[in-house]
C-alpha cells in the first residue's frame, strides 16, 4: 500500500511541475519585479530638506575600478548653497559604458549620496547619451528623502529634458 502511495505522490509531483506558471512578463507593457538589492542606474540623493547629499569628496571616483565617475567640486556660499558641507559637486557624471555596477561607489560614499537604484532601462543611441550628468541622476526636490525604489522608470532628472544628450567629458582613466 505504501508503495502505491509513493508512486501516486511521485506522479503528483511530476504533474504539478509539468504545469508551471509562466515566468515571462509582457515587457514593456508589464513591469518586471525588481528586487530591493538590485543595482541599476545611479541615483544622487537629497536630504529631506532638499539639499544635495553629495559633498564632492571624490571617494566614489577614487574607488571606481573602471574610472566611470567624474566629479568636479565647487564651494558652497551662503548665497548659493547646494549641500550642507563646504563643497558640492558642480559636475557629477557617470559613464554607463564603463560602469560594471559593482556598487563600490555606493559602499564608500560617506554621506549616502550615491546609490544604485532600480532603473535598468539604460539604452541610448549615442555615446554622449551614455554619460549621465548630475541633472539626470539627482532626484527631484519633490522626492527628496524618499528611497530610490520609488524612482523606477525615471531616467531623467528635473534639470534635463528627455533625449537631450549630457555633455561629454573625459573620464579620469583610459579603458
Ligand atoms: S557601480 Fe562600480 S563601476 Fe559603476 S560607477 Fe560605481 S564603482 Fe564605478
Ligand atoms: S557621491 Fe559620495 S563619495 Fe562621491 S563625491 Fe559625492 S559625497 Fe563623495
Amino acid at each position: 500500500m505504501s508503495a502505491i502511495l509513493a508512486v501516486v505522490q511521485g506522479l503528483w509531483v511530476t504533474l504539478r511541475r509539468s504545469l508551471p506558471r509562466p515566468v515571462t512578463v509582457q515587457y514593456p507593457e508589464e513591469r518586471p519585479h525588481i528586487y530591493p538589492r538590485y543595482r541599476g542606474r545611479h541615483v544622487l540623493n537629497r536630504h529631506p530638506d532638499g539639499l544635495e547629499k553629495c559633498v564632492a569628496c571624490g571617494l566614489c571616483a577614487s574607488a571606481c575600478p573602471t574610472g566611470a565617475i567624474y566629479v568636479e567640486a565647487a564651494e558652497n556660499s551662503d548665497a548659493e548653497r547646494h549641500s550642507p558641507g563646504e563643497r558640492y559637486a558642480r559636475v557629477y557624471q557617470v559613464n554607463m559604458l564603463r560602469c560594471i555596477f559593482c556598487g563600490f561607489c555606493q559602499e564608500v560614499c560617506p554621506t549616502g549620496a550615491v546609490t544604485l537604484g532600480p532603473d535598468f532601462e539604460l539604452t541610448q543611441y549615442t555615446r554622449a547619451d551614455a554619460i549621465y550628468s548630475k541633472e539626470r541622476l539627482l532626484v527631484p526636490v519633490a522626492q527628496a528623502g524618499e528611497p530610490a525604489q520609488l524612482l523606477i522608470g525615471e531616467s531623467v532628472g528635473e534639470g534635463e529634458q528627455a533625449g537631450k544628450p549630457a555633455p561629454l567629458r573625459p573620464a579620469p582613466r583610459e579603458q
